[in-house]
């Protein structure tokens, strides 16, 4: 089921101002996506999600689920959260400590009044899922951490919601069982072909979950894609910025190729990736750090000299200041002309700071994004 929202409206007043939460919010949520809304904190994510489930009133606007206009400012519709058919899965996992595994997840279909044969039935399925069969009886509270928002996902998924709702369910979560309850959620909603609306500030989280993601700052959506299309080929510099380090320099559009689009900065001129901006344009050129190739090391600072490999499109030379070892690469501070830049570099490679380095860097991998 789809999700249509129309000119959402949110605000608040707090301490004798009005916060504008959501500034006029159009977006469409495809049926069976994982659909994540991303931004940094107080950028309206929460407010949103709230809305769509009816636990917040909009000033105005219109949310439509399915065919179902479940909330209108002009129509004065409001259908209460209970009818709205979702799911919602929050940040505490909200499971009840006096219960066990199986009474947790059977709670929303006992309230229904469903019949005890479907039940267990139901809550079996759903544990099954969430990889948790055979734990029924134990108290929930004899849990782990990601076992328990297990618990609270497949209570979320027993009573069979059109739509399930998630805001950032994954936060509390140590580093390893985040990653590990990710794909497990991954796999299951894709196998379950539900609509999931899922909120996070976790830029690899949104990466590695979603089908889509919605890019929001001070109650707009800044931009919306697929996790490819928002981290290699962002339209905007506050995107391209939020969802992984990037390295941002002015730069003014010098010429237009027929598949490139050519610039002048502090790093040279460099051929682009291509965007339709006017020559003599003022643009950011963002340059991700794991994009600039070391293609030569000259030990105690020596010379430039031709590369072997041929001229690449784009080369950049300069000088390591810092390198620091974090695991699976270096990670260097390079000097050119004026400019530090970020990069990567290979552990294997014999490279010290001081030394005079050579990039190359493909025009597909430089990015220019407006403001
Ligand atoms: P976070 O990631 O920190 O949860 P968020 O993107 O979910 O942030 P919201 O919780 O939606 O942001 O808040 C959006 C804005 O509305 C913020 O400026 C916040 O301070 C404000 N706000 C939210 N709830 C209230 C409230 N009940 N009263 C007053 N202001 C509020």
């Amino acid at each position: 089921m789809d999700i249509h929202i129309e000119g959402l409206v949110k605000t608040y007043q707090s301490e004798g101002r009005t916060v504008r939460a959501l500034d006029g919010i159009d977006l469409h949520i495809p049926a069976n996506q994982i659909f994540t809304l991303l931004g940094p904190s107080g950028c309206g994510k929460t407010t949103l999600l709230r809305c769509i489930v009816g636990l917040e009133t909009p000033d105005d606007g219109e949310i439509r689920i399915g065919d179902q206009v479940v909330w209108s400012g002009r129509k004065r519709i409001s259908v209460p959260p209970e009818k709205r058919g979702l799911g919602m899965v929050f940040q505490t996992y909200a499971i009840w400590p006096h219960m066990n595994v199986f009474d947790n997840v059977a709670y929303p279909l006992q309230v229904r009044g469903e019949r005890r044969a479907a039940i267990r039935e139901k809550v079996l399925k759903a544990l099954r899922f969430v990889q948790l069969e055979g734990l029924e009886g134990r108290s929930a509270t004899r849990l782990s951490g990601g076992q328990q928002q297990r618990v609270a996902l497949a209570r979320a998924l027993v009573a069979e919601p059109k739509v399930i709702l998630f805001d950032e369910p994954l936060s509390n979560l140590d580093a390893k069982l985040r990653e590990e309850t990710r794909k497990i959620l991954r796999r299951f909603l894709t196998e379950l072909g539900i609509t999931a609306v899922y909120v996070t500030h976790d830029r690899v989280e949104a990466l590695a979950l979603s089908d889509s993601i919605a890019v929001l700052n001070g109650g707009h959506i800044v931009e919306r894609g697929d996790p490819q299309k928002i981290y290699f080929n962002a339209d905007h510099r506050f995107v391209a910025d939020f969802i992984g380090r990037a390295n941002l320099i002015a730069a003014t559009v010098q010429a237009q190729e027929p598949d490139a689009t050519v610039v002048q900065s502090p790093l040279g001129v460099l051929r682009c990736q291509k965007r339709d901006f006017p020559v003599g344009a003022s643009v950011t050129l963002c340059i991700r750090p794991e994009f600039l190739l070391l293609s030569r090391v000259d030990a105690g600072g020596g010379g430039g000299g031709a590369d072997a490999a041929g001229a690449p499109p784009n080369i950049i030379e300069g000088r390591l200041e810092t390198l620091d070892f974090v695991g699976e690469v270096y990670e260097t501070e390079v000097r050119v002309q004026d400019q530090l830049l970020l990069a990567r570099v290979d552990p294997g490679v014999a490279a010290a700071a001081g030394d005079a380095v050579r990039f190359m860097l493909a025009p597909e991998h430089c990015l220019l994004v407006m403001e």
